[in-house]
């Protein structure tokens, strides 16, 4: 199969991830619990918000007919309290934020616009009808939607469903995604590595950027290259609800994850995509699974799941929409790349403007531990000069 566009490669996962019909599990849990899960049930209004108008200024509440700048103070009204008091023509209560507004009135005058001697309020300003005052309802009608189902509980939706009195909510079960990673170099991150070894660093990556993509990373044993036991792990994996594969998709002699993957009956969307790092990338079904297989070399496989696999794991989640939350900077240096690939290099962000790390390739976690962003090449552009905006997507 041939390479394939960047651009390509993302909606062929967005298009297989959204023709999905799962019936994604549901579980009820406290709101405490509920920050960056998935809303399986939305959540609606228990009343009109605001419930009665109310006040969003501390000032005084006034009546428009025959207004003439000074009123009598009948009175005052905190937040807190009902309105009890009537406002009549040349009449205010004084008024606090959150208050609601008494009948008679028709504006709020800000109490920074008026001066008070005694029981007389006088003001230069002539308030428009309804200045000040949220009407009752004009935020939500009692039994509007106000998160939907397939939004991440952020910390405004919290508050939203805090607001409604929600204190257990509705959300899908986390996808379980499998991690594979393979290669005879590959050791465990506990033991001691000889000079021609490697710690599985991928699998520890992987299992931070699923977490973080919502879904609960499982490390399976090291394949080694060797058929039977990347099959019988393969198989394991692909028991999941999404199965991630780190290493043995090149073109080596010793790659073997694509010939097991066909063995277990895959269809593949794609095995290679024109960006750098992570060209050999592969994305797939078998078993009535996904699977990706990613390059191994640890700036590979970031890469690939941030822009590839992470969707699918939001999707798997029941999220409506995937996040793509790349940004635009201005570069602090001259850029040069030679088109054809989407490249993903990681980057600096520091108040706005963006410093490519320079690095020795994309098995060099030192540069990319050092980096907060990958700085994203065009495929289509060779030079941008100090000063230009660059897209980048921040780690
Ligand atoms: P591969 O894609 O299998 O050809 O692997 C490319 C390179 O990535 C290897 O030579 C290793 O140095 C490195 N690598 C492979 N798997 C891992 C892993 N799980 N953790 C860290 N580095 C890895
Ligand atoms: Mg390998």
């Amino acid at each position: 199969m041939e390479s394939i566009s960047f651009e390509e490669a993302r909606k062929r996962v967005l298009v297989r991830a959204r023709a999905m019909q799962l019936p994604l599990a549901v579980e009820d849990i406290e709101l405490s619990q509920a920050s960056g899960r998935v809303a399986a049930h939305a959540v609606v209004a228990d009343r009109d918000y605001p419930p009665v108008a109310r006040s969003i200024r501390d000032g005084y509440a006034v009546q428009l007919t025959d207004f003439n700048g000074t009123c009598e103070v009948i009175g005052e009204l905190r937040a807190g309290q009902p309105a009890t008091i009537s406002v009549g023509a040349g009449q205010a209560v004084e008024i606090m934020t959150g208050a609601p507004i008494p009948p008679g009135a028709d504006a709020v005058v800000m109490v920074e616009h008026t001066t008070r001697s005694g029981s007389q309020m006088c003001t230069d300003r002539c308030p428009q009808a309804g200045e000040f005052i949220n009407p009752a309802g004009s935020e939500v009608r009692k039994g509007a939607v106000v998160v939907p189902a397939g939004e991440v509980f952020t910390f405004p939706r919290i508050a939203m469903a805090a607001t409604v009195g929600s204190t257990r909510v509705s959300v899908y079960r986390k996808p379980r995604v499998a991690i594979l990673s393979t290669g005879d170099e590959v050791i465990s991150i506990a033991a001691t590595p000889r000079d021609f070894e490697v710690r599985n660093s991928n699998a520890w990556s992987l299992a931070a950027q699923v977490e973080r993509a919502g879904g609960v990373p499982t490390i399976l044993p090291v394949a080694a290259d060797l058929y039977n036991p990347t099959r019988e792990l393969t198989e394991a994996g692909l028991q999941h609800d999404l199965l991630l594969l780190s290493g043995g998709v090149s073109a080596g002699k010793y790659d073997i994850v694509e010939t097991v993957l066909a063995d277990l009956g895959a269809e593949f969307f794609f095995t290679r995509v024109a960006i750098q790092p992570g060209q050999p990338v592969v994305f797939g079904r078998a078993r009535d699974k996904f699977f990706f297989g990613l390059p191994g070399n640890p700036a590979s496989t970031m890469v690939c799941f941030e822009v590839f696999a992470k969707a699918m794991v939001q999707l798997l989640a029941g999220r409506t929409e995937p996040d793509w939350a790349f940004g635009w900077a201005t570069l602090t240096h001259d850029f040069r790349h030679k088109p054809g690939l989407t490249r993903f290099l990681p980057a600096r962000l520091d108040n706005g403007t963006l410093t490519h790390i320079p690095w020795q390739g994309s098995s060099d976690v030192p540069s990319l531990a050092r980096a907060n962003c990958f700085l994203i090449a065009d495929a289509g552009r060779d030079l941008w000069a100090a000063g230009d905006w660059i897209r980048f997507l921040p780690i």
